[in-house]
């Protein structure tokens, strides 16, 4: 039986961002395979250049648009995704959504 803290432990910041990022099979082809997870997943307080650096790895990735969709359609709201920041992620999300009602 496990101790009670061990139901209580917060996992490791890095950890799970590994988990999400790479036990996606479509993570296969992702540029940032390898890369590391501190770059996408800061633990702290992100500079523009560190957002920046990780955003450049994203510009050719073959999957960039998979993440992206990924990432919102799961409302992960920390990281580097597809390219976007969350923030940026919540306004293409809004454009999505209009441009699919229009369609
Ligand atoms: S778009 Fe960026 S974060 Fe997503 S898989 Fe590609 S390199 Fe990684």
């Amino acid at each position: 039986m496990p101790a009670p803290h061990q139901h209580l432990a917060i996992p490791d910041l890095a950890e799970v961002a590994y988990e999400i990022l790479y036990e996606r099979p479509w993570t296969a082809d992702a540029l940032c395979l390898g890369s590391d997870v501190e770059l996408f997943f800061p633990e702290q307080y992100r500079t523009k250049e560190d957002i920046e650096q990780a955003k450049a790895v994203c510009l050719d990735c073959p999957v960039r648009l998979t993440c992206l969709e990924y990432a919102v359609d799961n409302r992960i709201k920390e990281g580097v995704w597809g390219g976007m920041t969350r923030r940026e992620r919540q306004a293409w999300n809004k454009r999505r959504t209009i441009h699919l009602e229009a369609a």
